[in-house]
């Protein structure tokens, strides 16, 4: 106990029951990464045009000069996935499978604990409001018994 107080809290990885996989990937790859998010049984996925710049810079894509604009910033698109902490590094897994080409400008995931998940029309929040009909947690369920 002595040893890890002197961890800086800073340093601990917020434990959470939910977690939001951010993904900033090829505009062209989203297709084939929300494909087979679905098959997968994860049904609920935000996406979002946006525009960036990382190592790739401002040089052209090399699958898709369109992705390339004036401003330097490259077209990407944001994949926002909410999924209990079980589910996180299947998520991520699928991602990297169906988004990486090898080459410079694939993107980047970040995985942003969430405190709570509220269903609208309901209103329930924690498990209730994240698990889905249908879900992951409902194909996983029936797969191991
Ligand atoms: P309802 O049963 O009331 O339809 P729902 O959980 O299926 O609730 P919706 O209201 O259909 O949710 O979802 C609205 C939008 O919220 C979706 O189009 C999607 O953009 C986003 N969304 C829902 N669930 C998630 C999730 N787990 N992660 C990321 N985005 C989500
Ligand atoms: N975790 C939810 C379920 O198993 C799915 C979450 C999602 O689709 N983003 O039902």
């Amino acid at each position: 106990p002595l040893i890890t107080a002197q961890i800086a809290p800073v340093d601990a990885i917020p434990d959470a029951e939910f977690y939001k996989v951010e993904a900033i990937l090829r505009p062209w790859r989203v297709q084939q990464v929300s494909s087979a998010l679905l098959q997968m049984g994860i049904r609920g996925v935000t996406v979002s045009d946006v525009r960036g710049f990382g190592a790739q810079g401002g040089s052209t894509e090399r699958h898709g000069g369109s992705e390339f604009s004036e401003d330097k910033l490259v077209a990407k698109v944001k994949m926002e996935i909410v999924v209990s902490k079980d589910q996180v590094e299947f998520v991520i897994d699928k991602i990297i499978e169906e988004a990486s080409t090898g080459e410079i400008g694939d993107g980047k995931i970040f995985l942003i604990p969430v405190a709570d998940v509220i269903r609208v029309r309901t209103g329930e929040r924690g498990e209730k409001a994240e698990r889905m009909t249908g879900g992951h947690a409902d194909m996983s369920a029936t797969t191991s018994t």
